[in-house]
């Protein structure tokens, strides 16, 4: 069975209609994956024998009229940060190397209810932090268009995985644009949803006011139907939002909307600050400009728009995300998680060894950074300070979305780059500089394909973003382009 582009909502008509099995469906992603894990390097484990139990039990509820719904049987691979009971949750860092959760995260609870069958733990950069993967503590995840380039990150092995068609669909989380990135790096469909809309539970905290868990899939529609399964409020997390859904979900509104897809009366808003930017490359202006003649061709009506702070964005998240981080990360101690020196004598020893050998370069960066921010002299200065700067962020989306209803940005300037080629952390931060924004601002947002580079010969996604809970508008301008583009 061919697997490499087979999607969510074609998988489940396979299995609704007796075409395929869960286990013969899992066995050919087994092979795809032996076949392209050696180059791809995507995932950082994968228990063979638990798929094959996982998809034999669901063939099993199926026979018997059991099946747990449409989406029984079908395998998902899950970012290492995300917990799920009895598999490994290193954060692709050293100092979780053993450590095994013990409990699921309301995300994947939800996904076993839903039938699916976890397959892999997916790569990234250590604790999130990163755009390229290159700052995973075990291996590289390379670009399956591409080889000689990064995925993107932090959601790099999530986005390979699914490029690569070895999973249908992957979970990422999104900071400051680690779903939206990676994707865009990939040639697939990526959403951060508003913030409040996914539980966090048992996602490993990084920033905690900006993290997302959110679909990373090869259609729109498919990160409509996951973002059903995985949505809603939950005790466990306070921040998660009793948000209403459109009736019968997200995917059902996509099955309506097709039927008569147009974008007639759809203002979409086009911020001047995010294309004069510096470094923006004219691959990707061109396969924007062609995307706004498609989007205009199905009915929509551009604006121009201001979103005056967003200079600001990179500098604000960039001070907020490493405090947040600092206090986050101060529980792997050595004591409660994973790796512990052997060096230590002490009990403050155990800290800072255990700490100094257990975390990577960059997360160190961001947590003397983080813990330099909140220390007190520097606190008003610069965290208060860029708290002031992210509410006229916020501030700035709320008033573009009185001149609209969606808008309108690339997600990087530039398309995948090579391994090393970012080694100062300053220009790697800057492939964020369209995405960070939005976590900022609580917003949602999606990456979607939108055509090749013609100079790099890699994928350059646009982004489109909607204002709170707005995700079903998303969805349906971001599904009627990808029919536009000819995608089914
Ligand atoms: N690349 C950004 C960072 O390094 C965003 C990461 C994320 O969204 N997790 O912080």
């Amino acid at each position: 069975m061919e697997v490499r582009n087979l999607t969510l909502r074609q998988a489940a008509e396979l299995l609704r209609d007796g075409a395929v099995t869960s286990v013969e469906l899992c066995r050919a992603y087994l092979e795809r994956i032996a076949e392209v894990e050696p180059s791809v390097q995507a995932l950082l484990s994968l228990d063979r024998e638990s798929v094959l139990e996982q998809a034999k039990a669901s063939d099993e509820r199926r026979a018997s009229g059991k099946a747990l719904g449409p989406y029984d049987g079908i395998p998902v691979t899950i970012k290492d940060n995300i917990a799920a009971k009895g598999y490994p949750c290193t954060c692709a860092s050293k100092i979780l190397r053993d450590f095994v959760s013990p409990y699921d995260a309301t995300v994947t609870g939800k996904l076993k209810a839903a039938g699916f069958v976890l397959m892999g733990r997916a790569n990234m950069d250590e604790f999130a932090m990163g755009s390229s993967c290159e700052n995973s503590a075990y291996q590289k995840t390379r670009n399956p268009l591409n080889t000689d380039c990064v995925p993107g990150g932090s959601s790099g092995g999530s986005a390979a995985a699914v490029a690569a068609g070895e999973t249908v669909i992957a979970l990422g989380s999104d900071t400051g644009g680690s779903i939206r990135q990676p994707a865009a790096f990939c040639g697939i469909v990526g959403v951060k949803p508003t913030y409040g809309r996914v539980s966090r539970f048992g996602l490993v905290a990084f920033a905690s006011s900006l993290d997302q868990i959110g679909p990373m899939s090869k259609s729109v529609y498919d990160a409509a139907a996951m973002l059903d399964v995985i949505c809603g409020a939950d005790p466990k997390d306070t921040t998660s939002l009793p948000a209403p859904v459109p009736e019968g979900g997200f995917a059902k509104d996509l099955e309506e909307f097709e039927k008569a897809p147009t974008l007639k009366g759809l203002r979409i808003g086009i911020p001047k600050e995010y294309f004069n930017v510096e470094g923006i490359s004219d691959g990707v202006k061109k396969v924007c400009a062609d995307a706004r003649a498609k989007l205009e061709k199905l009915g929509a009506e551009f604006v121009d728009i201001s979103l005056p702070h967003t200079k600001y964005a990179m500098a604000c998240y960039y001070i907020i995300a490493p405090a947040e981080a600092s206090a986050n990360l101060a529980r792997f101690d050595g004591i409660r998680y994973g790796y512990r020196s052997p060096n230590a004598t002490d009990l403050l020893s155990t800290y800072l060894d255990s700490r100094g050998e257990g975390f990577g370069p960059e997360v160190v960066r961001r947590i003397m950074l983080g813990t330099y921010v909140l220390s007190s002299g520097y606190y008003d200065a610069y965290y208060v300070r860029a708290q002031k700067v992210r509410t006229l962020i916020r501030r700035d989306f709320t008033e573009a979305f009185k001149q609209c209803d969606v808008i309108f940005t690339p997600v990087t300037p530039a398309t995948a780059f090579r391994f090393g080629e970012k080694s100062d952390p300053m220009q790697m931060y800057l492939s964020d500089v369209f995405t960070t924004a939005l976590n900022l601002a609580g917003t949602c947002g999606i990456s979607v394909p939108a055509g090749m580079d013609e100079n790099t010969k890699m994928p350059v996604g646009i982004q489109l973003i909607a204002p709170d809970l707005a995700e079903d508008r998303m969805f349906r301008t971001a599904r009627a382009f990808e029919l536009e583009r000819g995608i089914n």
